[in-house]
């Protein structure tokens, strides 16, 4: 069996179906994902002395943060007065206090730190006149506990923050040695009584299988944007994690909460960032309105992503969308200088050019709302530890497992993200991980053998798959999946869609037995792993719809018409969805929402009315 390290020989295949040889691996700690959040924990959990291994599916800078653009907030007080308190009260306020205040206080208080942290390894940050770091305004971010002008807060290198921060972060892993497993695909967890041990792969190229032997597992695998028709994210974007963490029994947490970003190119999906309108771009309706004025007088287009993105619904509903279907809106940034554009927004130049015709210099861009990003997933406290509620205790933590970045629920986003507040949550919670392992990992510490059915469940699974003969192909089902949310669980929500779309998601769920994976080609084809991926997506999507119809009341991106006002009373909890695989069913639970901050330097922030 396994020593301590990689063992390259074959070891006793563990699995008695089909006979996979398995090839065993020991580390102190494992990363499945090389995103963001990934590779800051990697980055931490290697300096701390621990062997550690990141796995990922594709080539670790072509995660999906490496299309991150507009910027990572942090208050630097750069280019005016600011202090992370009042990043707190926006964040909070944001959240539409679905937020857990303790996380919140956590991420704002180390985000500076973090940043500078990045400007040392090397990231290529825009610069001001006297050579600080540049920072732009965003969605939300405001100064003075939301009663000054909006805040300067958010740190960007041109419009490839992401680029350049994923980039450093890469580099510094190899730096500090970590042990790359690329184009290795998690299939699932290894849970041996309530405790993580361990993760189970494909690896992409050979086919051979994988096992990972580890005290701790960290899953930093991103978002599930592709559950939807029409997203920004890649379509790397499957949220395998959160599936695993399902398919494992434990829940996750406010999944009912999607955020569409108000600037997707209209047809395309490529995301224009908020940055455009930090820059000064604004939004007009057919009749050449700004009509953001109406509906956020003080901040008008910097208004949070969900309030804009209902705006211009409304503006289309109401017959005053653009072009000639009147079903989209116009975004402009041609009455800004061309030097700008050229220098502080380059790659939206780029993409308006190559994915909507259009020269921003001269003409608006036609934009839509458009599926950006999960504020729900894998529920953790703020050292990235996931965490379960058991009896009265809602933050029971399961031993072995943490979960980071778009893929994890702290809760610092509550109901609605701000903008350039994930590109810090990765950074700052990236960093909170690799300093936790550091207390409760010993380095090569002795592990236990792992039961020897341990890959039993990821191999049945991928053996139900590689051979399944039905009738309907992946590529159908993730169609009407994709297509059901788009249509009854998008920006505005009513019981009955919900309700309709629940019965149609769950049938798309049932229908998933008749999937036939055809082309299979020699071994490990893309069909099989897109079948893989489609398999992780439909679960997200039930308990997305389900615990949506369960939630009475409008909260952040979740607008109901039928219940249009906040319900604290009955609502400020966050909600536990966990599924039973076998018989197709969704179960939800709630916990509350943290009461409390994390020092006595910031009071909890009192809910009231969110206007802007
Ligand atoms: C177009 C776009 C622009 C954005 N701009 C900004 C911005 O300016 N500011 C901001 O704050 N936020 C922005 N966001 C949001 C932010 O970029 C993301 O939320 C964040 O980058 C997610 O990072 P992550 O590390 O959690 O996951 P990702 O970067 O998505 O990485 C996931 C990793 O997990 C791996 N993985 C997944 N599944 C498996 C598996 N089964 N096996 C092995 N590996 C697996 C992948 O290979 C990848 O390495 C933007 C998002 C998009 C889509």
């Amino acid at each position: 069996m396994a020593v301590n390290g990689s063992t390259n020989g074959t070891a006793a295949p563990a699995y008695n179906g089909n006979a996979y040889p398995i090839t065993d691996h020991t580390f102190d700690v494992v990363i499945v994902g090389a995103g963001g959040a990934g590779l800051r924990a990697t980055v931490g959990c290697s300096q701390a002395g621990l062997r550690t291994a990141c796995i990922s599916k594709v080539f670790p800078t072509r995660s999906h943060t490496v299309a991150a653009q507009g910027g990572v907030a942090a208050s630097l007080a750069n280019m005016g007065p600011d202090n992370w308190k009042w990043h707190m009260y926006d964040t909070v306020k944001g959240s539409d206090w679905l937020g857990d205040q303790d996380s919140i206080e956590y991420m704002v208080r180390n985000a500076p730190a973090a940043v500078y942290e990045l400007e040392h390894w090397g990231v290529p940050f825009s610069r001001t006149e006297d050579g600080r770091i540049y920072q732009r305004p965003f969605g939300g971010m405001t100064t003075d506990f939301g009663k000054g002008p909006p805040a300067q807060r958010t740190c960007a290198a041109a419009d490839r923050t992401g680029h350049a921060i994923l980039h450093t972060l890469y580099g510094q892993a190899l730096r500090n040695h970590t042990e790359f497993f690329i184009e290795y695909f998690a299939i699932d967890l290894i849970m041996e009584d309530g405790v993580c041990r361990g993760v189970v792969c494909l690896k992409l190229d050979d086919g051979t299988i994988h096992r990972f032997r580890s005290q701790l597992v960290i899953l930093a695998t991103g978002g599930y944007g592709r559950a939807y028709f029409s997203a920004t994210s890649a379509h790397t974007c499957t949220g395998d994690g959160n599936a695993m963490v399902l398919r494992a029994g434990l829940p996750l947490q406010d999944m009912e909460f999607v955020q569409f970003h108000p600037t997707g190119i209209y047809g395309a999906g490529c995301l224009i960032t908020e940055g455009a309108r930090g820059e000064g771009g604004y939004l007009t309706n057919s009749a050449g309105e700004r009509f953001m004025e109406r509906y956020a007088p003080s901040v008008k287009d910097l208004a949070p992503r969900d309030m804009v993105s209902r705006a211009m619904t409304m503006e289309i509903r109401e017959g005053r969308g653009v072009g000639k279907n009147k079903d989209h809106i116009f975004l402009h940034l041609d009455h800004l200088d061309p030097k700008i554009l050229h220098e502080r927004l380059p790659g939206i130049s780029e993409s308006a050019r190559i994915f909507a015709g259009v020269d921003v210099t001269k003409e608006p861009i036609p934009v839509l709302p458009t599926v950006h990003y999960n504020m729900g997933g894998i529920p953790t406290n703020y050292h990235g530890e996931v965490v379960i509620k058991k009896g009265d205790d809602p933050d029971v933590v399961v031993p072995g497992l943490m979960a980071l970045g778009e893929a994890a629920c702290v809760s610092v986003h509550g109901a609605n993200r701000l903008g350039s507040n994930s590109l810090i949550d990765l950074v700052v919670f990236g960093r909170a991980a690799g300093l936790r392992a550091a207390e409760i990992v010993t380095a090569g510490a002795k592990q236990p053998e792992l039961p020897a059915d341990s890959a039993d469940l990821a191999l049945s699974r991928l053996d139900h798959f590689r051979f399944a003969k039905g009738s309907l192909p992946t590529a159908e089902l993730r169609l009407q999946m994709q297509r059901v949310m788009q249509n009854n669980c998008a920006v505005y929500r009513t019981g009955e869609t919900l309700q309709e779309g629940s019965k149609l998601i769950h049938e798309v769920w049932a229908a998933k037995d008749q999937i036939g994976v055809t082309d299979r080609g020699l071994i490990w084809n893309s069909d099989l792993v897109e079948t893989l991926e489609f398999d992780n997506l439909i679960v997200q999507a039930v308990v997305t719809m389900d615990g949506a119809v369960n939630r009475t009341e409008s909260r952040g991106a979740h607008a109901r018409e039928d219940y249009t006002e906040r319900d604290d009373k009955n609502w400020m909890k966050h909600t536990l969805a966990s599924i039973d695989a076998t018989a197709h069913t969704v179960s939800l639970d709630y916990r509350p929402v943290h009461s409390y901050t994390m020092t006595n330097e910031m009071q909890y922030i009192e809910p009231k009315a969110r206007v802007y």
